[in-house]
C-alpha cells in the first residue's frame, strides 16, 4: 500500500493523469473519485497477485456462498479503513486541494439486497477475508438494486435505483468467463450401451457474463476473495439485425430485452414470496452460472471429480439458491458422466443451507408446472430426488406411513424448496438460538426426527470493522487509546473495556462521543430533510424494513400515547426525546405503506404542537440503506427490537446498536434472547409475550383483541384516534390498521403487549435520567457485543460446516 502522503500523492497524480486524460483542475468530484478507486484496485490486484501465489502452493478448499441479495453499501470508506490510508489519503488529497468527503459521495451504496439477509451476506464476505477462508460471493448484477425511497406527503414513492449509471468503478467485467444458461426445451433420452443419456434440446441459451468486486478486509493479511456477480445477456450481439432490417424493430428489440430481464431488477420483497416466474428464472440464473464457473475451473485444478466435496463448500443462502441441489446433480451426471448415487453423496457433502425464515408467506413453494416448463431437465431430476427420498422413508419408517408425504419435496402441485434444500444439504441451519429451537420443535420437526444431527445453529453476526470501527471513528479511538487495537482483529479483546465501567472519566467519554454522533445525524437529516433535531434529546431508534411482525406500530401506540399525557401534564416527561424511524416497505405491501404514512402523520402533528415540540419530536428518515444506517447506529440511545416472539429470526440491526452502545428495548426473540445473555438483566429492557405464549394463544385461538381494547382507557383512546378525524390531513388512510386490529384479532399481538412495552420504556426513561448508570449499561453492552462480530459466525461456519480449519 502506501506508507506515506507523498508516495501517495504521486502514484494518485499519475493515475488521475493516466485514467481521466485532463488536469486535476479540470477533472469532476466523479473523476477524482474514478481515479481514486482505479488506484486502490490496482493495488488490491496487486496484492492479490502475491498472495494467490502464496496460497496456490498449498491447496485449500473453496467456498461459494450463493446469495440473490448482497447488501455491500459503500466499498471507498471501507476499504481506506481496512487498508489504514484513510487518513493518510485524506491529508495527501487535502494537499490537492480535493476534500475526500466528497469523493466518498460520488459513490452508489450498491443496494443489492432488501434487508438483514444481503447484508448478512455482505458482512460474511467481510469475515470470510478476514479469517482466511477462501470464500467469494456469489450472486446476480442486477441492473437496478433496491428502490430508493422518496417520501410525498408522508407516503412512500419509489424510484428506480439507477447504481450503475456512471459506472462502478470497483467492478471488473470478465466476458472469457461467461456460462451459457439453458432454459424451456425438450429432454430426449437415449439409451446408448446400457445406459441412459439425457440431452437437451430445443432450449433457450442465455449468456451469463461475471462482474467481479474484490473483497478486501482489515489489512487483509491473506488471500483476497472475490465476489461474482452475473449478468444476463443475448447470446449474439443482441440485435437480430435480419429482423431489424425487415422492419421489424420492436421483435429485433425485444427479445434482448426479454433476456435481460432475468438480471434488471432486485424483487423488492421482504419475507414474502409472490410465486413470479421471472423470479424463479433469476433464481436459477445464479445457480447455473455460479455452479458452470466453479466447475470449470475446479477442473482446470486437475482435481478428481470425485473428490469434488473435499474441496469445494457450495453454501445456499436462504432457500433462493435451492435449485444449486439438481444442478449440481444435472453438471454431475450429464456432463461428467457419474451415476446418481455417487453424484448424491458429492451433492449432499458440498451443500449446506442457511435457513432465515419461519413466516409461512416467504417459505417458497414453486407451481410444478412452472418448474418444469422453465427447466425440464432440473425437474425431472428433482422428481427423481423426490421418488428417492419418500422410497427410503417409507423402508425407514415403515410405521409411520404419513412420514414421507409430509416432509416430502413435491407436494400436490408445488415444489417446497426448504424440503429440497434439508434433504439436499448435510448441513441446515438456523441464524439464532431460539430461531433454531422453533425450526426444530415447529417448522421441521419430522425432517429432523429423520436426520437428527442436520440442523443446527449458527447465531449471526455483522462486521463490527464496519459498524462499529469505519462507521463510529471517536467511539473506536477511544477503545483503542484504552485497550489498543487488537479489538479489530479480535472483538473479542472488547470484553477488556469492562475494567472501565467505574472509570468516570471513560463514562464522561462515552457521554460525550455520543452526544457528537447525535450531532452529526443531525446536521445530516437537516440537509436532507430540513427537519431541527435536538442533539441533546433521548435518541429512540426503529429503523429496519417495516413489516406487520416487526411492529413499528407498537412503537407509534407508544409515542401516541406519551403525546397523550404530555398534552394534559406538560410535566410528563422529564427529558426531551427524538423519536427516529427508517425503513423501506414492499411497493405492494399496502399495510407497510400505510404505517409509513401513519407514522409522518404523528410526525406532522407532534412536530407542529408548541405544547410539546419542545419536548419530543419525531421524524421519518427518508431512504435507510447502509450508508444512512452508518450514522444512524452510533447515534442512539435506545435500540427498538419489538418484534412480536418468534417471529424475528434474528435480526442483526439489533447487534448493530448493541456495539455503537445503544440499549435494547426489545422481546425476547431472535438474536435478542442472546443479547440478554450476554450483558445481563441489568443492561438491556425486555417486555412482553414470550415464544411459547405467542404459539399458545395462536394454537388455542385463546386471544381477543377486543378484550384489550375494551380493558385499557389508554390503549381505546389511541384506537379511537387512528379513525375518528384526530389526523387531519388523511381521509379513511388508517382504517386497515384499525381493522386489522379489532376485526382481524390483531395477529401480532400489537394490543396485548402494548401495556407492559409502556410500562418498560417508563422504566428505561427513569435509568436514563441516571446517567453515569446508564452509560454504564452502555458499555457493558459495548464489552459484551464482541461475541456478535460476524468474524465469530464465520470461524462457526468454517470449522461446523464447510469443515476448514481457521485462526
Ligand atoms: C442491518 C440492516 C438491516 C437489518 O436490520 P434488522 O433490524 O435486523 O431488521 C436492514 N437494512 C440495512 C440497510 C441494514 O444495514
Amino acid at each position: 500500500m502506501f506508507f506515506d502522503k507523498e508516495s501517495f500523492k504521486q502514484a494518485y497524480l499519475e493515475k488521475f493523469a493516466e485514467a481521466e486524460g485532463k488536469t486535476l483542475d479540470e477533472g469532476t468530484s466523479w473523476d477524482k473519485y474514478h481515479a481514486l478507486v482505479l488506484l486502490l484496485k490496482e493495488k488490491i490486484s496487486l496484492c492479490r497477485a502475491l498472495s494467490n501465489e502464496e496460497y496456490s502452493r498449498e491447496k485449500e478448499k473453496q467456498v461459494y456462498y450463493f446469495s440473490m441479495e448482497f447488501l455491500i453499501g459503500k466499498l471507498l470508506p471501507f476499504y481506506l479503513v481496512n487498508m489504514e490510508i484513510y487518513n493518510l489519503v485524506r491529508e495527501g488529497l487535502v494537499d490537492l486541494n480535493i476534500n475526500l468527503e466528497y469523493l466518498l459521495e460520488q459513490e452508489s451504496d450498491a443496494g443489492l439486497g432488501n434487508g438483514g439477509l444481503g447484508r448478512l451476506a455482505a458482512c460474511f464476505l467481510d469475515s470470510m477475508s478476514f479469517k482466511g477462508v477462501k470464500g467469494h460471493g456469489n450472486g446476480i448484477h442486477y441492473k437496478y438494486g433496491l428502490f430508493e425511497q422518496k417520501l410525498v406527503n408522508g407516503f412512500q414513492a419509489e424510484v428506480a435505483d439507477n447504481w450503475l449509471k456512471n459506472g462502478y468503478p470497483w467492478e471488473m467485467r470478465k466476458p472469457d468467463k461467461s456460462v451459457v444458461v439453458k432454459y424451456k426445451g425438450k429432454v430426449r433420452i437415449e439409451y446408448v450401451n446400457d445406459k441412459l443419456n439425457f440431452i437437451h434440446e430445443n432450449y433457450e441459451p442465455i449468456l451469463a457474463v461475471p462482474y467481479d468486486i474484490p473483497v478486501f478486509s482489515y489489512r487483509n493479511p491473506f488471500y483476497i476473495n472475490n465476489l461474482r456477480l452475473w449478468s444476463a445477456e443475448p447470446m449474439t450481439t443482441g440485435l437480430d439485425l435480419e429482423l431489424f432490417n425487415r422492419g421489424e424493430f420492436n421483435q429485433a428489440i425485444s427479445y434482448k430485452s426479454e433476456v435481460e430481464a432475468i438480471s434488471y431488477i432486485l424483487y423488492p420483497e421482504d419475507s414474502h414470496n409472490p410465486g413470479r416466474e421471472l423470479r424463479l428464472k433469476q433464481e436459477y440464473f445464479f445457480v447455473a452460472a455460479g455452479l458452470g464457473s466453479i466447475l470449470r475451473s475446479y477442473k482446470k485444478s486437475n482435481s478428481a471429480i470425485h473428490e469434488f466435496a473435499n474441496w469445494v463448500a457450495i453454501h445456499i443462502n436462504d432457500t433462493h439458491a435451492a435449485l444449486c441441489i439438481p444442478e449440481l446433480m444435472r453438471l454431475l451426471m450429464d456432463e461428467e458422466g457419474l451415476e446418481w448415487d455417487e453424484a448424491w453423496e458429492i451433492t449432499v457433502n458440498s451443500t449446506s443451507y442457511t435457513n432465515h425464515t419461519i413466516l409461512p408467506e416467504a417459505l417458497e413453494k414453486w407451481p410444478v408446472v412452472m418448474v418444469r416448463y422453465l427447466f425440464p431437465r432440473i425437474y425431472m431430476i428433482i422428481e427423481e430426488i423426490d421418488r428417492r427420498y419418500r422410497e427410503n422413508i417409507r423402508k425407514r419408517f415403515p410405521k409411520e406411513p404419513q412420514l414421507s408425504d409430509q416432509t416430502a419435496i413435491i407436494q400436490g402441485d408445488l415444489v417446497h424448496m426448504a424440503h429440497l434444500a434439508i434433504i439436499g444439504s448435510h448441513s441446515v441451519n438456523g441464524v439464532a438460538d431460539l430461531h433454531t429451537r422453533i425450526l426444530k420443535g415447529q417448522i421441521f420437526t419430522h425432517l429432523n426426527q429423520i436426520y437428527p444431527n442436520r440442523l443446527n445453529n449458527k447465531t449471526n453476526g455483522v462486521s463490527h470493522r464496519r459498524f462499529l470501527y469505519a462507521a463510529n471513528h471517536e467511539l473506536s479511538q477511544l477503545i483503542t487509546e484504552a485497550i489498543g487495537p487488537h479489538w479489530k482483529r479480535d472483538a473479542g479483546e472488547l470484553q477488556k473495556l469492562k475494567t472501565f465501567a467505574y472509570d468516570s472519566s471513560f463514562i464522561e467519554q462515552l457521554a460525550r462521543i455520543k452526544t457528537q454522533n447525535k450531532h452529526r445525524l443531525v446536521e445530516q437529516v437537516r440537509k436532507r430533510q430540513g427537519i431541527e433535531l435536538n442533539p441533546y434529546s433521548l435518541f429512540d431508534v426503529q429503523v429496519k424494513r417495516i413489516h406487520a411482525y416487526k411492529r413499528q406500530l407498537l412503537n407509534v401506540f407508544k409515542i401516541m400515547n406519551l403525546y397523550n399525557h404530555l398534552k394534559a401534564n406538560p410535566n410528563y416527561l422529564r427529558e426531551p426525546q427524538t423519536f427516529i424511524f427508517a425503513g423501506k416497505a414492499a411497493p405492494g405491501y399496502h399495510y407497510a405503506k400505510t404505517l409509513i404514512k401513519l407514522i409522518n402523520s404523528l410526525a406532522q402533528k407532534i412536530n407542529q404542537d408548541k405544547d410539546v415540540n419542545e419536548m419530543i419530536k419525531l421524524v421519518f428518515l427518508e431512504n435507510f440503506n447502509v450508508t444512512l444506517g452508518e450514522l444512524v447506529y452510533p447515534a442512539a440511545d435506545i435500540s427498538e427490537q419489538i418484534s412480536t416472539a418468534g417471529k424475528e429470526a434474528s435480526g442483526t440491526g439489533n447487534m448493530k446498536f448493541m456495539m455503537n452502545g445503544a440499549i435494547t428495548l426489545g422481546t425476547l426473540d431472535g438474536a435478542n434472547v442472546e443479547i440478554r445473555e450476554a450483558v445481563g438483566d441489568e443492561n438491556i429492557f425486555i417486555f412482553g409475550l414470550k415464544a411459547e405464549e405467542v404459539l399458545r394463544y395462536s394454537l388455542q385461538s385463546s386471544y381477543k383483541s377486543w378484550d384489550e381494547y375494551l380493558r385499557d382507557p389508554q390503549l381505546k383512546r389511541i384506537l379511537d384516534q387512528l379513525v375518528c378525524g384526530y389526523f387531519q390531513d388523511v381521509g379513511g388512510e388508517f382504517i386497515p390498521i384499525h381493522d386489522s386490529l379489532l376485526h382481524y384479532n390483531d395477529e401480532f399481538f400489537v394490543l396485548k403487549d402494548f401495556n407492559s412495552y409502556y410500562e418498560t420504556y417508563l422504566k428505561m426513561l427513569n435509568y436514563y435520567s441516571q446517567k453515569s448508570k446508564w452509560f454504564q449499561s452502555t458499555l457493558i453492552n459495548i464489552a459484551e457485543s464482541g461475541r456478535f462480530s460476524s468474524d465469530r459466525t464465520i470461524k462457526e461456519y468454517a470449522e461446523g460446516i464447510w469443515n476448514i480449519h481457521c485462526r
